[in-house]
């Protein structure tokens, strides 16, 4: 089938993306569902800092490359096997494929499965196979996902169905933001009731994180930002603490504020000074979760005699640690209850054509969660 969609030829274009066409809208053709695949209408993308970071060159890909991998859609065709979507199901999309059967996949931790992250690389689906062309010549898959688009095929593997009475753009946020920020405090960090919790980067990871952190119960929540608004917003919704990142001496302010250190910092913000600042705020004992995810170049240094004398844990987490089919569900069954009021996050609606200019005000840090609606 034809249809439209954002294609990243070149990194690096220079800002305002509304200008250089960082995103140039095209005609491609999308092939049909392979075994084990599935069609899906994209109903809601959202525009998150990763896919800036792609658009930057700061995370380099294969190009030319259709990206975008947080979304909800509505299936329109099931390949050959697949026998437990059918059309007209509603999904939300997942980002880390994964092969299954792998000792990652069979241990719990299907987010790292390795087939996953060398389809992201050579720009295929995780079976290695190609469904996007343009004049026969083929279009990198981003993710296994390519969501800015009209349509997708994508892995059976890689949709949660979910129920019809959840609104997409809602749904469409959970594939990443929710997972990545929720997870990061339930499942990397497994924060229990009574925590003191810092979270350093108020994006849609962030918030997110604040929602997570508010829902299980944590009794102090340091919210660390370089927005005076994004502060008083996360007060609202559930911060104890809130300090400028801005400030010269922020990292003392929050050590003097809580007795030396919080006993979980989750870093969000994707940025090596706020790696920085999320070390200097760990207490002892104490974990930092990392969840951002800076340029590929970043390296990060700390005094190795304080991590082993006060026993800090440094922590990757990708995706929330999650295992989408399993903590989507639980997450949704949190925003059912009003504990993940993710709709709070959306600022604004975008068709395919206002792409560009909504990742130039992603840049410029003033919003937290746009949709992308490709289909009107
Ligand atoms: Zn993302
Ligand atoms: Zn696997």
């Amino acid at each position: 089938m034809r249809m439209k969609a954002a294609i990243l030829r070149e990194q690096g274009r220079p800002r305002p993306y509304a200008q250089s066409l960082a995103l140039s809208i095209e005609e491609v053709d999308l092939l049909p569902p392979g075994p084990g695949e599935v069609l899906i209408e994209v109903a809601a993308a959202g525009l998150c800092h990763s896919d800036l970071s792609a658009i930057e060159g700061i995370r380099p890909r294969p190009l030319p490359v259709i990206i975008g991998h947080e979304g909800a859609g509505i299936v329109r065709e099931v390949g050959e096997g697949v026998t437990d979507l059918r059309a007209g199901d509603h999904v939300i999309t997942v980002f880390a494929a994964s092969c299954g059967h792998c000792r990652w996949c069979v241990k719990g931790r299907a987010n790292l499965c390795p087939a996953g992250n060398a389809a992201r690389s050579a720009g295929t689906l995780r079976s290695g196979a190609r469904r996007l062309f343009q004049d026969g010549k083929p279009i990198n898959h981003g993710s296994g996902l390519s969501l800015f688009a009209q349509f997708a095929v994508i892995e059976r593997r890689s949709a949660v169905k979910i129920d019809k009475d959840i609104p997409l753009d809602d749904a469409a946020i959970f594939g990443c933001a929710v997972m990545t920020g929720a997870g990061a405090v339930i499942n990397t960090a497994n924060l229990r009731a009574g925590d003191h919790i810092g979270i350093v980067g108020l994006g849609g990871v962030g918030m997110n994180a604040l929602f997570a952190a508010v829902a299980a119960g944590a009794e102090r929540i340091v919210v660390v930002d370089t927005s005076a608004e994004k502060l008083a917003l996360a007060r609202q919704w559930g911060a104890t603490d809130t300090f400028l990142a801005s400030d010269a001496d922020c990292a003392e302010q929050v050590k003097a504020a809580t007795g030396g250190g919080l006993d979980t910092v989750v870093e969000a913000a994707g940025a090596m000074k706020a790696v920085e600042l999320a070390y200097a705020i760990t207490g002892h004992g104490g974990c930092l979760v990392c969840a951002g995810l800076p340029e590929s170049s970043g390296r990060f240094s700390y005094p190795h005699a304080d991590l082993v004398s006060s026993e800090r844990e440094i922590r990757g987490s990708y995706m929330g640690s999650c295992i989408a089919e399993r903590d989507i569900p639980r997450l949704l069954a949190l925003y059912r209850r009003g504990k993940l009021p993710v709709d709070r996050l959306k600022s604004g609606e975008l068709p395919l054509e206002g792409i560009n200019a909504g990742f130039d005000r992603l840049a410029e840090g003033s919003v937290l969660r746009q949709i992308l609606r490709p289909n009107g």
